[in-house]
């Protein structure tokens, strides 16, 4: 364990140590920048401490960024696909050789456990490995032959794009985003969050060693008021790929607005796990348990609400609530821990006024319900809210943290009617053992996505993303390539209809 936490200290080190003051710079035009903008404090959540400072990138650096992005774009975009394969898998097999000083980096950069992050750091391989396996397919369209005419289409890159990540899995989502982006042939600018910049470094750090040629994809630290909001700004930026909260969600197609750029948001959730009584019971409390406390359920995906069918409410509840209290809560670093702290203490007083919340509109708390005493890190228990209506806060609102709230219902179409009040809807689960319901219901469900007796499983080529206050555009497959690419119809004559001769 003092392995790990030295191999990330010593990677964090060397990263602050590029930048003037040791602070964390810009990665742009192939090269590390020394940030000479305000430095913001970087903190480790499982401790409370510094782990560094990072800059808020200048005007003249964000153009400086974007401007690399812009120069090499034709290049990148005409480079033959067959290149962008064969340097797109070289970031693979890298990121595979560097995975445990990724996840040891992204666990003390963010508080995700190791357990859940080791994973999530070969993730972020197999993302660039897919993409780059399609980049010979990405311009390839359809053939739609009229009786006059034989059309068709293709796709070329949209232009240099901004990525705009949140601070939860990090690395991961990052590369989920970044991959398709350059296997389309477009360029990037990514700016990660503030609270967890470094696995972002090692990403465009590793990108460069396997031979991405400079100016391709470029890395800027900064506040979203500022360096974000002013890449969202930029005339040179055709298109804005964001995860993160809904309401920046909103500022962003606002900023956006004055140059037109397309955007595809991934924003929260607040998705329901819906549990009839006929389900495998053990089954469904396992994936509830782990699609709300798993990376510290600070998941867009988790399962934050729990609809229980009422003739089994009480026993099932009572199942989760014993989980919860068990539940191991400690050093992200350590392989056993299952759940870490809350990214930062601005997030933790969130989490933790929702417990007054539920305490003031009706709701029990049966597990958790305070922060975990004795340390300096930002730890907050488990959380079970029982008792719970739709109509409160803690059943409408995402809380973002290891907190659940469970919702008793009589029938299907209870449940379908509870599970669709909410603004949001990314995601549903669905526990029962009945066919026929099991359709019904995936159909009712005002969400993208829905998993049928399953937790959460992520399929590379499947659409991913909500509807609702939840987003806009799906991410995987091909639909990642459509956001970041232009289609063009080509419609060629076959010489057989007639032209009206006007003026003749
Ligand atoms: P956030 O919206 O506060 O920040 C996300 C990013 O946006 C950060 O890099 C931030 O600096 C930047 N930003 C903030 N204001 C900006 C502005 N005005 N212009 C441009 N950029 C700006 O989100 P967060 O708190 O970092 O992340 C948590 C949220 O992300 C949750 O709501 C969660 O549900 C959501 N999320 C969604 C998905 C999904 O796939 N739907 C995945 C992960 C996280």
């Amino acid at each position: 364990m003092a392995s790990k936490r030295t191999l990330a200290l010593e990677a964090i080190g060397r990263m602050n140590g590029v930048s003037h003051g040791g602070a964390l710079g810009h990665f742009f035009g192939g090269t590390a920048v020394a940030g000479q903008g305000d430095l913001f404090e970087v903190l480790d959540p499982s401790t409370g401490s510094v782990l560094g400072k990072a800059a808020d990138a200048t005007d003249a650096e964000l153009d400086a960024a974007v401007t690399s992005a812009a120069d090499v774009f034709g290049d990148w975009s005409r480079t033959a696909p067959q290149i962008r394969r064969q340097i797109l898998n070289k970031v693979a097999d890298l990121i595979v050789a560097r995975a445990d000083e990724i996840a040891a980096v992204e666990c003390l950069d963010s508080g995700q456990c190791w357990r859940f992050m080791s994973k999530a750091a070969l993730r972020g391989a197999e993302n660039f490995r897919f993409f780059a396996d399609r980049a010979p397919s990405a311009a390839d369209g359809l053939a739609l032959p009229s009786a006059d005419h034989v059309n068709y289409t293709t796709r070329k890159a949209i232009g240099p794009v901004a990525v705009i990540t949140p601070w939860n899995t990090p690395f991961m989502l990052s590369t989920w985003k970044i991959a398709p982006a350059l296997a389309a042939g477009c360029t990037v600018v990514h700016k990660p969050a503030e609270w967890s910049p470094y696995s972002a470094r090692l990403l465009v750090e590793i990108a460069h060693e396997a031979g991405l040629p400079a100016g391709v994809f470029n890395a800027i630290n900064g506040l979203g008021e500022t360096t974000g909001k002013r890449l969202t700004e930029h005339p040179a930026i055709k298109a804005v790929a964001f995860v993160g909260e809904t309401s920046t969600g909103s500022a962003i197609m606002r900023q956006g607005a004055q140059t037109l750029k397309r955007v595809h948001f991934e924003l929260g959730g607040k998705n329901p796990v819906i549990v009839f009584a006929d389900a495998d019971l053990e089954l469904a409390v396992d994936a509830a348990v782990f699609m709300i406390y798993s990376l510290n359920g600070q998941r867009c995906t988790s399962s934050s609400r729990l609809l229980v069918q009422r003739s089994i409410y009480d026993t099932f509840v009572e199942k989760v609530a014993a989980r919860a209290r068990n539940l191991k809560v400690g050093d992200p670093l350590d392989p056993e821990t299952e759940v870490g702290p809350l990214i930062h203490p601005r997030h933790f007083a969130k989490v933790q006024c929702y417990m007054d919340i539920a305490r003031s509109d009706g709701a029990q708390i049966a597990a958790g319900g305070a922060p975990v005493a004795d340390t300096t890190g930002f730890f907050f228990q488990p959380t079970l809210f029982t008792g719970a209506e739709q109509s409160m806060r803690i059943a409408q609102e995402e809380i973002f943290g290891p907190v659940l709230t469970a919702i008793p219902f009589d029938d299907e179409t209870d449940a379908i009617a509870k599970a669709n009040d909410v603004e949001y809807g990314l995601a549903g689960y669905v526990w029962t053992s009945d066919v026929g319901r099991a359709l019904r219901v995936s159909d009712a469900l005002d969400v993208g996505m829905v998993w049928v007796n399953s937790e959460n499983v992520r399929h590379l080529p499947t659409p991913f993303g909500g509807i609702k206050s939840s987003g806009i555009g799906r991410d995987g497959g091909d639909w990642s390539f459509d956001f970041y690419m232009e289609t063009k119809n080509v419609a060629l004559a076959r010489g057989t209809h007639k032209i009206q001769r006007l003026g003749a």
